[in-house]
């Protein structure tokens, strides 16, 4: 039997001294998840093929994307199939799956790794960021200490009239555009580029406030825009700041429910919801 963890624990353990999309996140669905994660850094149990399909193609774009720069800076010509497959050949045989899992996932590949080729050569767009880095601080009312909220976004693109958007990938089903238009990860980019975290790798210069945002979803080979307005991202701001008070003042509680069943605390967590039948 696995042994239950001890919340008091959390009453005394160090703070993150950084939030991201994803803790926040994290946060909101189950604070005492987020304090299993990210305050007592306890591993979770993660099943390992949940996320080697999704890390190979998010490798593979990655690769990709990065010598579309190189290129474009050099001057030389676009790269090939033979990068993406080769990035993410790489990234399977780097986790350690058995050789017909790795088929199989190469045989998933083929048609999205073609269509992402096929999408660049089409686009006018310029790829000028890959996982470009940003940390923007967020003031917390009552706290003089802002909180540091840190990100990565996959890729940054600018438009033949100077327009910047950003795209974020994801490998899982295809999402409506009211779900978009919700995507909390996109506001948390687009409040970064609005605020000036996000610099151009080449001159160092802040971009401009993104145009426009988009989840880019590999299997179905669709992008997905939307915008955010400045009042969304205010609105951002402060939900930001509400959720940092509450970690500051460790409201640790559970949140029991459907993500129960999907936490990877759920064997060591008294709370847990119990499985549905
Ligand atoms: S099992 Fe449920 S209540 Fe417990 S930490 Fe996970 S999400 Fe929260």
């Amino acid at each position: 039997m696995t042994d239950t963890i001890a919340p008091p624990d959390l009453a005394t353990l160090p703070l993150p001294a950084r939030e991201s999309h994803s803790s926040l996140s994290a946060y909101a669905a189950c604070p005492r998840r987020y304090a299993f994660r990210y305050v007592a850094r306890l591993p979770g149990e993660v099943p390992r093929w949940w996320f080697t399909f999704g890390s190979a193609v998010h490798c593979a774009f990655e690769a990709f994307d990065r010598a579309r720069v190189r290129a474009r800076l050099d001057g030389a010509g676009a790269p090939g199939l033979d990068v993406l497959n080769r990035a993410f050949g790489d990234a399977v045989d780097a986790s350690g799956c058995e050789p017909e899992e790795a088929a199989r996932y190469r045989a998933r590949s083929e048609p999205v790794l073609l269509a992402y080729l096929q999408r660049a050569a089409a686009s006018d767009a310029e790829p000028v960021g890959v996982e470009l880095g940003f940390g923007v601080d967020v003031p917390v009312p009552g706290d003089e200490t802002p909180v540091r909220l840190v990100g990565y976004v996959d890729r940054i693109d600018r438009r033949p009239d100077g327009a910047v958007e950003l795209i974020d990938h994801k490998t899982g089903k295809l999402r409506s555009q009211e779900e978009v238009d919700r995507d909390r990860q996109l506001t948390a980019y687009a409040f970064a580029c609005a605020r000036g975290a996000l610099r151009d790798p080449a001159t160092g210069e802040a971009l401009p406030a993104a145009a426009r945002l988009g989840l880019h979803f590999a299997e179905a080979g669709v992008t997905v825009w939307t915008t955010r307005s400045a009042e969304e991202l205010d609105a951002f701001g402060a939900r930001v700041a509400d959720e940092v008070g509450a970690i500051r003042r460790r409201e640790f509680g559970p949140r029991p429910g459907t993500a129960c069943r999907w936490c990877e605390y759920r064997a060591a967590c008294p709370d847990a919801s119990p499985p549905t039948p």
